[in-house]
């Protein structure tokens, strides 16, 4: 359901892979929170690596949001590259930015917008 919101909304959606999400530290990311159903009703707990006093949950959600922006920031990437072969296939020369690449190496005069 969130998925088709998201696609009528034109905003990014992609799933992340939630395990460990409540054991890892969200700090030095250690698995040392709460495992098991044992566990299940400790809703605090503190990192025995790095001291971290945790929210289940909060630390939970912010493992989660690590995940997905990791996640969108590879698919920009990959967007990104696609965007710029479309462009060099466009332009005929490379648009690629970097040492050794760039509008002079190709002769043509760099302007700035
Ligand atoms: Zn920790």
């Amino acid at each position: 359901m969130l998925k088709y919101k998201c696609d009528n909304a034109a905003v990014w959606f992609d799933e992340v892979n939630e395990s460990y999400s409540t054991q890892e530290c969200c700090v030095c990311h250690a698995r040392t929170g709460p495992k098991g159903l044992a566990d299940l009703a400790m809703r605090q707990w503190t990192c025995s690596v790095c001291g971290t006093q945790h929210d289940r949950d909060t630390n939970a959600a912010k493992n989660i949001l690590v995940r997905g922006l990791a996640l969108m920031e590879i698919a920009i990437a990959v967007e990104a590259r696609a965007d710029e072969a479309a462009m060099n296939e466009v332009v005929g020369v490379s648009v690629t930015t970097g040492a050794g690449y760039g509008p002079l190496d190709a002769g043509i005069p760099f302007q700035v917008a």
